[in-house]
């Protein structure tokens, strides 16, 4: 028996498993893929990077991993990413606990024995006594279910699970569907090679430019990531970001002049902080609209074609309230002779043919399709293990009308059982993710700690202490703007998932504050066990 099995080996499952096992606990790191790296193993499609400074993206617990590596570009690209990973797994000795090429099934809770065992595909069993889904939240690709779409006779490449071997579209007709985050980074590097490119756009993003750059040994230097990482910790969103008077205000009380200077500073910094631009850009729709024209009226200088220009204008949802793209040359891509878009609003899908898109009664000729449609977000990757709790209890059973979690990081009914940064009601994908994954992995294993100290075998969220946080972070989430978007952050992508706004807004230290307080009073809102 192992005091804890790990699923997952990318960022959390990798920083989990180095914190345990310094505790002096046995544990075991189930991962599906047959490397580490997690979402950096799977999204290999040409154009991937992070969308984060990479220097904020690695992690800050190491002196080690600062000394002994450096980022190229302010954002980092996946292979990057993926050496960087495979380094932090080579400094601390991790491989020798994960097996790899093994996807998790199931695990059920025996209440008498107060241990987990855990199921692989493969029909393996381990013991635990407690159990930690590092399973990711952009992890389960989500198919599209369009017409046809199996009858394609062309590669069908998905953006979440690109091959290896990468692809040559050199002389090729190829079509992406998806304009999200993965199809705007993708897209102006398929354009490249590509002969022809159909870009189909059902909602059109909002995107703010990367400002990407080379980085310098000044970029490493210990004082300056300290001052960056402190900085991340104070800001809702995780990022470093100095925050000035203006950006305290609200920018429907300001000069159209001073308001449109600071959207042009934060234009020209590059990169997600644009939201972080005045107090009300996420709550009050004038200030919202602001934004969006300012942001509407850059695309309509990017790119050439005024019609085109119209078509990749979003609209119908407020700034945000999808995740924000961040691109490189992706409206440039618009203005090439060999790249066409195809606006879904105006004319959808009929269906695929083994030959091409059929769109307003025209076969559109296709010889590769590229998938970049997204995930089953935050739930989906949970859900997909037949996880079994207290008296039977099923995980799918207990959030059939959407998902409830205390903290984001436990489920009543589900003793032993954490979830890392994935969880509903955690702001882990409202964040530059690697914030949030270190504060969940030490609360986590902080927690274990006090049970074990403790004399106790067993940890249990309470039903009334899950229902008034998942009472909390919906009450926080109706502030703002977010609800009102047809986002995965409400499940709206996948049919059929319950409408909920899943993540945690009330911002990374709030959040940090109300972890460590339950914390500091014995893991109030928990019940403890002896074994
Ligand atoms: P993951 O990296 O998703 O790892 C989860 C692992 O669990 C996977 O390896 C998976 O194979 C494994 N797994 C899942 N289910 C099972 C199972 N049943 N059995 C066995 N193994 C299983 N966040 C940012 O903050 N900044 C960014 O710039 C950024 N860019 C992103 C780009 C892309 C293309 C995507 C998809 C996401 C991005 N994210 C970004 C979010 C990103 O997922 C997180 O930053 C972070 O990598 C998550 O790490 P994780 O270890 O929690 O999960
Ligand atoms: P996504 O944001 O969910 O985008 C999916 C796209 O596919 C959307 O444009 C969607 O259109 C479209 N789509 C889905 N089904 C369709 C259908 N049946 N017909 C036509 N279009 C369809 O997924 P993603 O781009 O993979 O990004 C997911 C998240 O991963 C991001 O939000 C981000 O958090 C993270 N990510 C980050 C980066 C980065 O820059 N570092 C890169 C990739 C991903 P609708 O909007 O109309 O549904």
């Amino acid at each position: 028996m192992f005091d804890v099995v790990v699923v997952g080996a990318g960022f959390s499952g990798l920083y989990l498993l180095h914190r345990l096992r310094e505790q002096g606990l046995s544990v075991r790191v189930l991962e599906a893929a047959d490397g580490v790296g997690g979402t950096w193993y799977w999204n290999r499609y040409p154009g991937a990077r992070c969308d984060v400074d990479a220097v904020e993206y690695g992690f800050s617990f190491s002196p080690e991993l600062d000394r002994t590596w450096r980022w190229d570009e302010r954002y980092a690209t996946q292979e990057r990413i993926l050496e960087y990973l495979d380094h932090v797994a080579d400094t601390y000795d991790l491989r020798r606990d994960i097996t790899f090429g093994t996807r998790v099934a199931g695990a059920t809770w025996d209440e008498g024995a107060a241990r987990w065992t855990v199921r692989t595909e493969g029909g393996d069993e381990l013991t635990a006594r407690f159990v930690v889904m590092a399973t990711g939240c952009l992890s389960k690709p989500k198919k599209p279910d369009i017409p046809g779409i199996e009858s394609f006779a062309g590669p069908t490449y998905f953006t979440s699970t690109w091959p290896h071997e990468g692809v040559d579209f050199t002389g090729r007709r190829v079509a992406v569907i998806g304009t999200g985050s993965s199809g705007v980074q993708a897209i102006p590097r398929i354009a490249e090679q590509a002969a022809r490119l159909h870009v189909f756009q059902r909602t059109a993003n909002f995107i703010v430019p990367a400002g990407n750059h080379e980085l310098t040994e000044d970029d490493h230097d210990p004082d300056t990531l300290a001052a960056r990482r402190a900085s991340g910790m104070a800001c809702p969103l995780g990022l470093a970001f100095e925050f000035t008077e203006t950006n305290l205000k609200n920018a429907v009380d300001l000069p159209e002049a001073e308001r449109t200077a600071e959207f042009e500073r934060l234009w020209n910094r590059g990169g997600l902080p644009m939201m972080l631009g005045f107090a009300d850009l996420l709550v009050d729709e004038r200030a919202n609209r602001m934004v969006a024209e300012f942001i509407a009226e850059k695309i309509r200088r990017r790119v050439h074609d005024p019609e085109v220009a119209a078509a990749l204008i979003p609209s119908g949802f407020p700034v945000g309230a999808k995740r924000l793209c961040v691109d490189i040359d992706y409206y440039e891509a618009f203005n090439r002779d060999n790249v066409k878009l195809v606006d879904l609003r105006a004319t959808p899908i009929e269906r695929v043919t083994p030959a091409g898109i059929q769109v307003g009664g025209t076969e559109i000729p296709v010889d590769d399709l590229v998938l970049a449609t997204g995930f089953d977000a935050l739930t989906g990757a949970l859900t997909a293990i037949d996880i079994r709790g207290k008296d039977g209890l099923r995980l799918t059973e207990a959030w059939e009308h959407g998902p409830r979690t205390y903290l984001g990081l436990c489920v009543a009914g589900f003793p032993n059982l954490f979830a890392v940064a994935a969880g509903p009601g955690s702001p882990g994908v409202l964040s530059n993710m690697r914030v949030s994954i270190e504060q969940h992995v030490d609360w986590i294993t902080d927690c274990v700690r006090y049970v074990d100290e403790q004399g106790m075998g067993r940890i249990e969220a309470t039903e009334q202490a899950q229902d008034q946080w998942v009472e909390h972070v919906r009450e926080v989430g109706d502030t703002t703007l977010f609800p009102r978007a047809n986002s995965w952050y409400v499940g709206a992508n996948v049919p059929g998932k319950p409408r909920v706004f899943m993540p945690y807004i009330g911002g990374v230290p709030v959040y940090r504050e109300e972890c460590a307080e339950v914390a500091a009073k014995g893991y109030a809102g928990f019940h403890l066990t002896p074994a």
